[in-house]
């Protein structure tokens, strides 16, 4: 097997020992175990792949999906009526189960992740109830008693019908599809799908297609499921419906959430856990109650409950605490990506004519224009709810624009645009920063920031499974170390992003507006929160920026470092542009002190 390579590959080292482990488990067989706790390691393999798929479904794209039960019985019904009713051999029945559940998966999908939060877990909930109801009614499918008789898998002459011959087989399985996942979740790829957690809205302002990517991990989880199903009905040797039902939905949730969701080797831990407990409780729960019955369903609804409440992340982080940190990932010194041009100093870039943004009754954009040329820095002042933000998000597409125009690029090619979404502002290089700010938690500043690279090299997510994209990922890991030196972040490049100070986070954010390549840079409120050094080192950055020919639009509240940064001010209030011009005239617009008297200044976010 080709597995010692890839555990040479750089990862983390409880990872490391992990996948060996994995690999060492691979002697199972060889010992002399009693036959049932052969078959047990074996349940729990399969059982690990479902999890595996929901781990990075769940734990790293944050949706929650009681249906994998589902897809399980899709790789083993298609399976099941191929090599049964068909005849085929079960060998050949393989691609066929994938591509069914896949595409099963693709449909189901399509219609259910547009949902979001406990939406989508209702979603997937009625079609792990409808789809149960299905395998159990289709004549075809054998109804309530499934179908039997199923033959034991056999690859060039060899058979798996032995338990611990199938032990190889599955355990195979998984220290592959584990391997797969890991270069996934270590990829441009793995950025984009950690950054769909709470909505997406960074992933999209970065180019990454969210809608397209949600599905793709759904599918992707599904697959994994479905190689379970495919896996189970041959070591069964028999389905029925009473497999893929709802109990068995919280069973895959279960070792998810209980192992550590986001964590691939959590998955593993849970699926064991999990599939020794329920050959426990179904031996002893009926000797204790007096009474024959599924009780083990009412243990893990519970526990379920428990860990959600008591320990979310899982047990995996506390397992993996246990070693000593790993080394900080090594960054190449590598010359990073080369950047685009930049347009020619005051060619105009940016014109916004007649911007308005409604909600509801209230104008909070009424009839804005401005122009922006490169090299120039603006600031958009106002009060408190003058609407600055929702002019950013009207400019990089966040919000729909309820009437106006905008024009991108120069005067004379410069497209004229009604609408713009996140996606299209990010590939005309308008790169942004977040009032609020959004950065994935769990994830390093270096990956946080090499996220706004997204556009500029593109190795896509089957390249990095295969870790064919280790030239790439070297090239936009080095363009993101560069950007954080840039805003003075070198020491916390390794550190988890929900480490920071706020201050911190703000550059982190500017950091990755800058890994884009931008040609304009738009910054809600980039001082709010920094310390004295911190704004004169932001001022010079952006001062230097300026002087490449970038574009900066900034809102801020600081008027010190607004005056003597900026070129230009726009003043808003109530939605309305009533001044604009040098800092100098502003500051002495008596439309702008009147705007401003009376009106508590404030300095925070
Ligand atoms: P600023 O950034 O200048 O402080 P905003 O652009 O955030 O102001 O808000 C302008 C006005 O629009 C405010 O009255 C705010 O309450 C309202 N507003 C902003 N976003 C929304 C939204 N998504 N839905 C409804 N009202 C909003
Ligand atoms: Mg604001």
């Amino acid at each position: 097997m080709t597995t010692t390579k890839r555990i040479d590959a750089p990862m983390m080292k409880p990872r490391r020992v992990a996948l060996l482990a994995a690999s060492c488990a691979l002697a199972v067989p060889l010992l002399p175990l009693p036959e049932y706790l052969v078959n047990l390691a074996d349940l729990a393999g399969i059982a690990a792949l479902v999890a595996l798929g929901l781990v990075v479904l769940t734990g790293v794209g944050g949706m929650t999906s009681f249906a994998q039960a589902v897809f399980v019985g899709f790789g083993a019904y298609t399976t099941a009526y191929l090599s049964t009713v068909q005849g085929w051999t079960p060998l050949a029945t393989l691609l066929p189960a994938l591509a069914l559940t896949g595409a099963v998966a693709w449909l189901v999908g399509a219609v259910t992740v547009r949902l979001s939060g406990h939406f989508l877990a209702l979603g997937t909930l009625a079609w792990a109830v409808a789809f149960f109801y299905l395998f159990g009614t289709v004549p075809m499918l054998g109804q309530h008693t499934g179908i039997s008789g199923i033959p034991a898998v056999s690859i060039a002459g060899v058979s798996f019908a032995d338990p611990r011959r199938f032990y190889l087989l599955v355990w195979a399985a998984v220290v592959g599809c584990a391997t797969l996942t890991i270069n996934l979740l270590d990829s441009r790829s793995g950025r984009a799908l950690r950054a769909l957690r709470g909505g997406g809205a960074a992933a999209r302002a970065f180019g990454v297609n969210v809608g397209a990517a949600k599905l793709g991990l759904f599918v992707y989880a599904a697959l994994l499921a479905g190689l379970a199903g495919w896996l189970l009905a041959h070591f069964q040797r028999s389905v029925s419906p009473s497999m893929f039902g709802i109990n068995a939905g919280v069973e895959y949730l279960l070792m998810a959430v209980l192992g550590g969701a986001g964590q691939v080797f959590g998955a593993l831990l849970g699926a064991g856990i999990v599939v020794v407990l329920r050959e426990q409780l179904q031996v002893y729960l009926p000797q204790w109650l007096g009474q024959t019955g599924n009780f083990e369903t009412v243990v893990f609804g519970a526990l379920l409950l428990t860990v959600l409440l008591a320990a979310r992340e899982g047990l995996w982080p506390r397992l993996a605490a246990l070693w000593p940190a790993p080394p900080p990932r090594a960054v190449a010194q590598d010359t990073g990506l080369s950047r685009l041009a930049l347009p020619e100093r005051d060619t105009q870039l940016l014109r916004a004519r007649g911007l308005c943004k409604r909600f509801g009754g209230l104008v909070a954009v009424n009839d804005v224009s401005f122009t922006l040329r490169a090299g120039e820095i603006m600031a958009l002042i106002g009060p408190n709810g003058a609407g600055k933000s929702t002019t950013f998000n009207l400019l990089t597409g966040v919000l729909a624009m309820t009437g106006g125009q905008l024009q991108i690029g120069p005067e004379t090619q410069g497209r004229t645009l009604d609408s713009i979404t996140p996606q299209q502002a990010a590939g005309l290089r308008i790169a942004r920063t977040f009032q609020h700010v959004k950065l994935v938690g769990a994830m390093s500043v270096l990956d946080n920031v090499a996220l706004g690279a997204h556009l500029r090299l593109r190795p896509g997510p089957l390249v990095a499974m295969l870790r064919l994209d280790r030239r790439a990922e070297a090239r936009i890991l080095a363009e993101a170390a560069r950007q954080i030196e840039r805003v003075g972040l070198v020491e916390v490049m390794h550190q988890r992003a929900d480490s920071l100070a706020l201050g911190q986070l703000r550059l982190v954010e500017i950091a990755r507006a800058l890994a884009l390549d931008p040609v304009l840079l738009l910054l809600d409120e980039p001082a709010a929160g920094l310390r004295f050094k911190e704004k004169v080192l932001l001022g010079q950055l952006l001062r230097q920026l300026s002087h490449e020919g970038v574009a900066v639009l900034i809102v801020e509240h600081d008027m010190d470092f607004v005056m003597n940064l900026v070129h230009r001010i726009v003043v808003l209030d109530f939605g309305r542009c009533i001044a604009e011009g040098e800092p100098t005239r502003i500051a002495k617009d008596p439309a702008v002190l009147a705007a401003y008297l009376g009106v508590a200044e404030e300095s925070g976010p």
